[in-house]
């Protein structure tokens, strides 16, 4: 269900293109105008190899930004200043109990099994190579290298969510296996990128905005290098 603030609105100009949303005041830069939830998502297959742990349920990121900045960078010695502006919550971590799929609270936890999980837990077939979801995500893998743009992953949501017989009827999954051709994106919510914000948020002297400035570019150039060796294997 999208949420449009009252600076938007929905209106058909032109018969022939459809609706069409549109600015009723000056919007400034980074001003939210329209959230939705999304009706399925997934973490991509290479994302979760590369063992980013995020909410099986919302994709929120479960590791600690400077755990994420140490694994990403191989530098197990990087500390990041002002730790404060992470907003992982490992104390609220929580797990399937039959498969240990990781959860960021006991609502994702609950939310998931009433939509869908309860078909797709693997239990303790999980790990298991051999189990056809695993053999089809390996098989997905090695056709769609990164940077991922989509994920068989989600086509199994949708089937476990009709399986269930949850809101989801077969006209609604056909639909929603029509949108998926043309309306998947990726989202940036890795709990680095998080922190860094919250960091550019501080309110700090001048000198200490530069020194923290230059600590986040350094960051991303060390990212940037790792990112480009993992690319090229
Ligand atoms: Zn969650
Ligand atoms: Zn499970």
């Amino acid at each position: 269900m999208a949420t449009l603030t009252e600076n938007v609105e929905v209106k058909v100009k032109e018969s022939r293109k459809g609706k069409g949303l549109y600015a009723r005041k000056q919007i400034n830069e980074g001003e939210t105008i329209l959230e939705e939830t999304p009706m399925v998502c997934c973490q991509f297959a290479w994302n979760e190899l590369y063992k980013y742990t995020a909410c099986e349920n919302c994709l929120r990121s479960l590791e600690k930004a400077e755990a994420m900045a140490r694994r990403l960078t191989e530098n197990p010695a990087l500390d990041l200043p002002h730790l404060e502006c992470c907003e992982v919550k490992v104390e609220d971590i929580t797990y399937c109990p039959a498969c240990q799929v990781p959860y960021c609270s006991t609502e994702c936890r609950d939310q998931a099994w009433a939509a869908y999980h309860r078909v797709l837990c693997l239990g303790s077939a999980r790990e298991d190579p051999e189990h056809p979801v695993n053999r089809l995500m390996e098989a997905w893998r090695n056709i769609h290298f990164p940077p991922e743009t989509a994920t068989i992953m989600l086509l199994l949501k949708m089937i476990a969510m009709v399986k269930q017989d949850q809101w989801l009827t077969p006209e609604g999954f056909r639909s929603m296996f029509a949108l998926m051709g043309t309306n998947q994106q990726g989202i940036g919510s890795s709990s680095i990128s998080v922190w860094a914000r919250n960091c550019d948020d501080l309110d700090l002297s001048e000198s200490d905005k530069n020194d923290l400035d230059k600590v986040i570019d350094q960051l991303y150039d060390d990212l940037d290098r790792e990112f480009t060796i993992f690319i090229h294997i």
